[in-house]
């Protein structure tokens, strides 16, 4: 079944020195991969620190050698950078706590601080909780929008953005909020860095109302269907 298929980034495809997956709810990473134990927090760490998985915690994990690195989500982003110049890899867990906590930032300070370059990074942006289904209460805008690493105003909508790609409903309103854009501030905060747009790519797929059964922590919360998690990862081929 399709759906129930691990997804590629086009543009990570394309660098050949490297391999990478977003998988499928409830698929296990690959063997002797690097993950922490997540806590929304900043922290970054190397690889061999996550290793053996969970040892650590942390919400990004650099990868300069061949093990893979991971992180697993359920409505947070899942983000894979690759640093073309350098061949390092990170994989980071920022979901908006997370995000608004650094995360974003924290991994590719890690990456630049050992001799990378803003042009040189690619980065995917897997399934995550998107507009179509992502309320939050207004007062938590300007929360976000006062957080001192945004340059720039964040993406929401007054009105949820209907999913023509949608294979469920989209998620009913439960508060008079707003719909916010998460996969669009991660990129923002990418941008900010100096990654070119151009090299950042969104898969578009919403975990509440297009990926496989189970993807959603916030479907799950409405709907008592389960969860389970997503695994990301990316490695230097050996
Ligand atoms: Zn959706």
């Amino acid at each position: 079944m399709e759906s129930s298929q691990s997804r590629y980034s086009t543009k990570l495809a394309a660098l050949g020195w490297l391999e990478h997956a977003f998988l499928p709810a409830g698929m296990p990473p690959p063997d002797a991969c690097a993950f922490a134990h997540q806590r929304h927090s900043a922290v970054a760490v190397d690889a061999e620190q996550a290793f053996p998985p969970k040892s650590v915690d942390a919400d990004a994990v650099i990868g300069r050698g061949e093990r893979a690195v991971a992180i697993y989500t359920a409505d947070c982003l899942p983000v894979l950078i690759a640093d073309n110049r350098h061949h390092q890899v990170a994989a980071v867990h920022a979901g908006l706590q997370g995000a608004l906590a650094g995360v974003l930032f924290s991994a590719v300070e890690d990456l630049l601080s050992q001799g990378s370059r803003p042009e040189d990074l690619w980065v995917a942006i897997g399934p995550a909780i998107s507009p179509c289904c992502y309320e939050l209460g207004e007062d938590r805008l300007a929360a976000i929008q006062a957080n001192p690493r945004l340059q720039q105003p964040v993406r929401w909508h007054r009105d949820r953005p209907l999913n023509p790609l949608a294979v469920r409903p989209q998620a009913a309103a439960q508060q008079q909020g707003i719909w916010f854009d998460l996969p669009q501030l991660g990129k923002q905060m990418l941008a900010q860095q100096g990654i070119p747009t151009a090299q950042i790519e969104l898969l578009n797929v919403c975990t509440y109302c297009m990926a496989e059964p189970q993807s959603s922590y916030r479907y799950n919360s409405h709907h008592g269907s389960g969860y389970a998690s997503r695994y990301a990862w990316i490695r230097r081929k050996s």
